[in-house]
């Protein structure tokens, strides 16, 4: 086993450490407060109690109401549900409009639900990462049954401009939904009049357990469930709570929510050093996607003459741990569809590499980050270019 203590941990978009605090908050609910939630007595009043005060503080980091919160497994099925719904609340709309640069948890639903008789438009992106917004007009059609764009690309961190899309989407009488599993606890949310009528968020992603997640529903929304069976959460998600990782979700989210700008700050001047020194120190290297509307702390590299596989081994003996897109594709052999929608260069999406920094980075992490990546690219380059017919490149340890 590889511990914490060797490593330097860049993969924050793919998972983060918990937060102590929340595991001490969690702990309670683990042992003496195993009451069901659903159950009369005052036992369980307490484990209720719990759970709403998780909302609470979940709607405070949104800037939404308590009631507007529904906990969720995880992202990805807050994501799910989001879309099932609205294609359910009216059978005669079967079209959906999303992006070519979501996440697998919209993607390969909509690519199943394409199978299954909807219709799916996947709108492309520019080589900054955004979208047409014209072009988004117009793909709406009578049929759409929800727009999906999310708020922050988890391989490149480029913002879209969700406010505004939602309100293209009120006016055209459409449900509109974001995948903020990247936003939420990293960027100031304030959803309070917006028009985005759902929002996906998972704990893991901003220092809470994995395993959770929330989904907001906007008042007045119509909101058919997915999941079915007991009248827990207000009727919107079956099943017993559970109850130590939303408690877990509900502290992160006030840690989050009380130090959000001095810690977006902090993780911006860290971000920025690395790409600095990295731009300085390798030549034939560049920043994927735009530089300005994108998220504090992410940063997804994009080195000439390199295949990102090769580097992440290397990287990997040298306790660095990033990743070559999403981590969810990591082992598929498959170039990151992010990049390939951005630049339609294939070399490029095989030899970009995404660092993403959080609440335990220090400088130190910089610091050895900036004295490996560029030993780690002048090394693959070396191996790799005198002699095309050996495109293995040589892995054994830096000099
Ligand atoms: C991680 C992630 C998800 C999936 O969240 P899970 O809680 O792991 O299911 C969905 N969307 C984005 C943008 C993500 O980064």
């Amino acid at each position: 086993m590889i511990a914490d203590g060797k490593i330097i941990y860049l993969d924050n978009n793919a998972t983060t450490q918990l937060d102590p605090a929340v595991i001490e908050e969690m702990l309670p609910f683990l042992t003496k407060f195993y009451g069901n939630p659903s159950s009369g007595y005052q036992f369980a009043g307490q484990v209720r109690k719990a759970i709403n005060r998780a909302r609470e503080r979940v709607a405070f980091l949104l800037g939404c109401q308590a009631s507007e919160i529904v906990f969720t497994s995880c992202g990805t099925e807050s994501n799910n549900a989001a879309i099932n719904s609205a294609l359910q609340i009216d059978p005669s709309r079967k079209h959906i409009v999303t992006t070519a640069v979501e996440h697998s948890a919209i993607l390969r639903h909509c690519e199943a639900l394409a199978k299954r008789g909807c219709a799916v438009t996947f709108l492309g992106v520019d080589r900054d990462g955004h979208v047409d917004l014209g072009e988004l007009e117009q793909a709406i059609r009578p049929s759409t049954a929800i727009v999906s764009v999310m708020w922050a690309n988890n391989e490149t961190g480029v913002l879209f401009p969700v406010e505004k899309i939602a309100e293209l989407c009120r006016e055209k009488g459409v449900f509109f939904h974001t995948d903020a599993v990247q936003a939420a606890g990293k960027i100031r949310i304030r959803l309070g009049e917006s028009p985005i009528n759902f929002l996906s968020l998972s704990a893991h992603k901003f220092h809470g357990p994995k395993g959770v997640g929330a989904l907001y529903v906007k008042r007045n929304s119509r909101f058919q469930p997915s999941i079915i069976g007991g009248g827990q959460e207000n009727g919107r998600r079956a099943g017993t709570e559970n109850v130590a990782s939303i408690v877990g979700l509900g502290k992160a989210a006030e840690r989050a929510a009380e130090s959000i700008e001095e810690e977006q700050n902090r993780v911006r001047a860290m971000r920025d050093r690395f790409e600095n020194g990295i731009l300085e120190a390798v030549s034939g290297a560049s920043i994927n996607g735009d530089r300005a509307a994108r998220l504090p702390n992410t940063s997804s590299f994009y080195f000439d003459g390199i295949e990102s596989n090769a580097a992440l081994l290397l990287l990997d003996r040298h306790g660095v741990c990033c990743s070559a897109g999403s981590a969810c594709r990591t082992g598929s052999g498959e170039a990151s569809h992010v990049l390939r929608a951005m630049y339609s260069d294939e070399d490029r999406a095989r030899g970009s590499l995404r660092f993403s920094f959080g609440r335990f980075n220090s400088d130190s992490d910089v610091e050895r980050a900036l004295e490996i990546v560029p030993k780690v690219v002048e090394k693959l380059r070396r191996s790799s270019s005198p002699t095309p017919a050996s495109a293995q490149p040589a892995l054994e340890s830096l000099s």
